[in-house]
């Protein structure tokens, strides 16, 4: 993917206008980059982050695919392929998942991957946060039934 569309898209005055601007040219180039790249949608529930001034500005997040918590990984911070777009309920629910725990198809040090590689990693990730959110979700429906069941009485 290239970056001239980044580039082009940011010069346009209402770009200039927006939060998309911080951080030097290329900061933003490689940030505009990466939301073209993953269609304004995050990679792990396909919420469209474009949905409203909300999810754009202060629910979208860039998550790393393999997580920078981990060591071997500090290398890949700032590596395009490994910089995901993501909505803030799934990063918080990623949090370090590593999804090359089992398959240690990453090589340290080459800080390249093929596209399967990255494919399937995506496809790991995934499963465990829709997974996660679905259990979670479960247990909020009690919460949420017990909580909307509580009469609240005005001064006390
Ligand atoms: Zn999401």
């Amino acid at each position: 993917m290239s970056y001239s569309l980044a580039r082009q898209l940011l010069s346009n005055p209402i770009i200039k206008e927006t939060n998309w601007v911080w951080g030097t040219k290329e900061d933003q180039e490689r940030y505009m980059a990466i939301w073209l790249r993953d269609k304004f949608q995050c990679v792990y529930c396909d919420r469209d982050m474009l949905e409203s001034y909300d999810t754009h500005y202060w629910f979208s997040h860039i998550d790393h695919l393999l997580p920078r918590s981990y060591e071997k990984y500090k290398e890949l911070q700032n590596v395009k392929w490994n910089r995901v777009l993501s909505c803030c309920s799934c990063n918080g629910l990623k949090k370090d998942f590593d999804p090359d725990s089992e398959s240690k198809l990453y090589v340290q040090g080459s800080l390249t991957t093929s596209d399967a590689n990255r494919e399937f990693w995506l496809t790991k990730a995934r499963d465990f946060v829709t997974a996660l959110r679905d259990a979670r979700t479960k247990h909020f429906e009690l919460e949420k039934a017990l909580l909307r069941s509580v009469q609240l009485n005005e001064g006390e």
